[in-house]
């Protein structure tokens, strides 16, 4: 068995869409579990339709849903005909949820709302994909994830509740695998007990997918992504890329710590405790090897560079002269689990402190505010944060040349800086 992952640029036209169907069929015979995000951008336009509902513009958010609702149904239309009623009654009922709710005025927390709404991103990219596929030979079940991955009721970012998930894998989802080559499903959502759709977090999907790699003892999960492999760095800033043929799960864990947005941080760990090798394919070149992702420890890396923009240095000094000890430390992690932020990087020094965060305005305005009862605090905004793994001295020159370093940080693998 196999866990296939497709994220929403793989799936975001008719013609991907039929593309996604020729890789399926050319595993024909081989029981798939197949995960599918939300088209493109919906899961950013479903975004909007709750910060309409939420800041009670309940005509934007029917009109924005609207945009969505039409782009499926066009897509529809032109992929599927003969099951097309079936098809389009299946999305119509996903939609009515969504319409129900956003007519009533929104009395929970903001995030409860977001999960109802964003969650129908992949209910319809995976009905819609679903019946394409059966329409086309590709035979499949379509399955609704939230009747299996159980969670908390910790919306926009919810925990697995695991042992009820493998219960229902077990019931249900490997029973149908007796009748089913294909089953379908959705990334990125779970349910609560009390039936409440919840999400895992953007960019989840990877993740529910090694949730189920996992408890199905799969062989491989694959995500078919539109870039050729792994890279060593992100080619839209570095034309020199490379495409990196095998990496451990220590390392893309480093790299997603790191700031890599390779891979949703949490899709390791289900993957390494298996022993399940996770391929990374480029969805446009089926025919590349990609990049396989395993136990085995892989040498001679190339420099790997991870670079994280619009940070900002925080320096807070004792305001007495007096030193950075223990009391003021833990008050100031205490400070960070009130506001819900981390530091990417700090330093100690004798009577100040540096830390480099991401830019989220109102969390460092909050941090800033609450730390000064302490210390003296400064800021210095537009940063950038570059991380080199398997550094050369030649490369980071390259990369800080004409840069005022700020902070650096290093160990034999990694060096840190910030920079101006
Ligand atoms: N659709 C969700 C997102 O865009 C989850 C995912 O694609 O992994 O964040
Ligand atoms: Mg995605």
């Amino acid at each position: 068995m196999k866990v296939f992952k497709f994220g929403g640029a793989s799936i975001n036209t008719a013609e991907r869409i039929q593309n996604a169907g020729r890789i399926l069929a050319s595993y024909k015979g081989e029981k798939i579990l197949v995960i599918i995000s939300a088209m493109g951008k919906t899961t950013n336009a479903l975004e909007k339709v709750v910060d309409a509902f939420y800041e009670g513009r309940k005509d934007d958010a029917l009109q924005l849903f609207e945009q969505v609702k039409q782009s499926h149904l066009t897509l529809l239309k032109y992929l599927v005909t003969i099951q097309w009623k079936a098809a389009e009654d299946q999305l119509r009922d996903f939609f009515t949820e969504v319409e129900w709710l956003l007519h009533d005025k929104p009395v929970r927390e903001y995030d409860y709302y977001y999960d109802q709404v964003v969650c129908c991103g992949e209910l319809l990219s995976t009905s819609l994909v679903s019946s394409y596929f059966n329409e086309a030979g590709i035979r499949n079940q379509w399955l609704d994830v939230r009747d299996i991955v159980r969670t908390d009721d910790n919306f926009r970012d919810a925990a697995i509740d695991w042992e009820y998930t493998r219960q229902r894998v077990e019931a249900q989802v490997m029973p149908l695998f007796a009748e089913h080559d294909i089953i379908i499903t959705q990334g990125f959502i779970g349910a609560t007990d009390e039936n409440e759709s919840t999400t895992l977090g953007r960019e989840g999907s990877d993740f529910s997918a090694a949730i189920f790699a996992n408890l199905l003892d799969a062989e491989s999960q694959t995500i078919w992504k539109d870039v050729e492999a792994v890279m060593s760095a992100d080619p839209k800033e570095f034309p020199d890329a490379q495409p990196i043929a095998a990496l451990s799960y220590r390392e893309v864990v480093e790299m997603a710590y790191y700031g890599a947005q390779v891979i949703h941080p949490k899709t390791i760990k289900p993957l390494q405790n298996k022993n399940i090798p996770l391929h990374v394919r480029c969805f446009l070149k089926p025919e590349l090897p990609g990049t396989v992702i395993s136990q085995q420890p892989v040498h001679n890396l190339p420099p790997i560079i991870v670079l994280k923009k619009s940070q900002v240095l925080m320096e807070l000094s004792s305001k007495d002269f007096s030193f950075v000890e223990d009391k003021p430390i833990a008050q100031l992690h205490e400070i960070y689990d009130q506001v819900k932020i981390r530091p990417n990087l700090s330093q100690n020094g004798a009577v100040s402190l540096l830390c480099c965060l991401d830019d989220k305005p109102d969390k460092i305005e909050k941090l800033a505010l609450a730390a000064s009862a302490i210390f003296d605090v400064q800021l210095e905004k537009n940063l950038t944060l570059l991380t080199i793994r398997h550094y050369s001295r030649e490369k980071y020159e390259e990369l800080t040349r004409g840069k005022t370093v700020l902070l650096m940080q290093r160990t034999p693998e990694t060096v840190q800086v910030l920079m101006r």
